[in-house]
């Protein structure tokens, strides 16, 4: 069974907040009549025994929401679920992960981005929605981390990058998803603003030049490994067009479970 949790926290942006207000919008996308729950594959994600909706995690104000996230991911895998979790910005993907991390000898997370979210901090924030990957390889020294759709590397993050042995695609240098060939089981960690602006008008960073929703599409089915967990982020529905982006995060969303489900090992 794999479980859906909403985690509606946005105060680690730096820029807009609105990402909060995301796992409502997906939600209400992953339902609407306007689609079907009809996944590539050929399965359904409304199908009995596929997906179970946790709702949204209830989060303490202040420094105690990692905390709070950590425990609440931790729980849910010792009683052996896959998560996908609808944010939220992108700062809570290392609290996520973090749970992942120590019960993962080998974990392999793969990150779709604009941005390479490797700063030491940003702001005075060591916690920022521009750090998570930072934090994560900096307390893990077994993580890999390959990164795709990257068009923003500057100095600090391509020194951050080259520290912890990074695998950097950049968008202009895109493999064939093919040649993706990571090791171990995989962890997806998908940043909207990977998209070209023109297919994802509601996220908070613009970023032209990105991929197209279909390329997206195309990583994700080709990855063979076992896929333990996800987190879709940084959906700001306040810049979004009659819920255009929110429709393409519950298409992500469903071909995730779609991929988790067909690679499981224990299916
Ligand atoms: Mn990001
Ligand atoms: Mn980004």
């Amino acid at each position: 069974m794999i479980s859906l949790l909403g985690i509606p926290y946005d105060d680690s942006s730096s820029y807009l907040k609105g990402a909060a207000l995301a796992p409502e919008r997906i939600r209400s996308a992953l339902l609407s009549p306007s689609s079907n729950s009809s996944i590539e594959n050929g399965l359904a994600f409304d199908q009995v025994g596929l997906v179970e909706d946790l709702g949204d995690l209830v989060l303490p104000l202040g420094e105690g929401h990692r905390s709070a996230i950590t425990t609440a991911i931790d729980n849910l895998l010792q009683l052996g679920k896959k998560v996908v979790v609808l944010g939220g910005d992108h700062s809570i993907s290392y609290p996520i992960l973090r749970a992942y991390a120590k019960r993962h000898p080998v974990l392999h997370v793969i990150h779709f981005d604009a941005h390479p979210d490797l700063y030491d901090e940003l702001d005075g924030d060591k916690y920022s929605h521009a750090c998570p990957f930072a934090r994560l390889l900096e307390e893990f020294s077994h993580v890999r981390l390959t990164q795709i759709g990257i068009r923003t590397l500057n100095e600090p993050c391509r020194r951050q990058a080259i520290r912890f042995g990074v695998r950097v695609f950049e968008m202009r240098d895109l493999p064939a998803p093919s040649l993706l060939d990571v090791d171990g089981p995989v962890y997806i960690s998908l940043d909207l603003d990977v998209l070209d602006p023109a297919f994802a008008p509601g996220v908070s960073h613009y970023e032209p030049g990105g991929l197209s929703v279909r390329e997206v599409l195309g990583y994700l089915q080709s990855i063979k490994n076992d896929i333990v967990g996800a987190d879709i982020v940084e959906l700001n529905p306040l810049r979004d067009y009659h819920d255009q982006t929110a429709m393409v995060a519950a298409k992500f969303a469903k071909e995730i479970v779609g991929q988790m489900v067909q690679n499981s090992p224990n299916r």
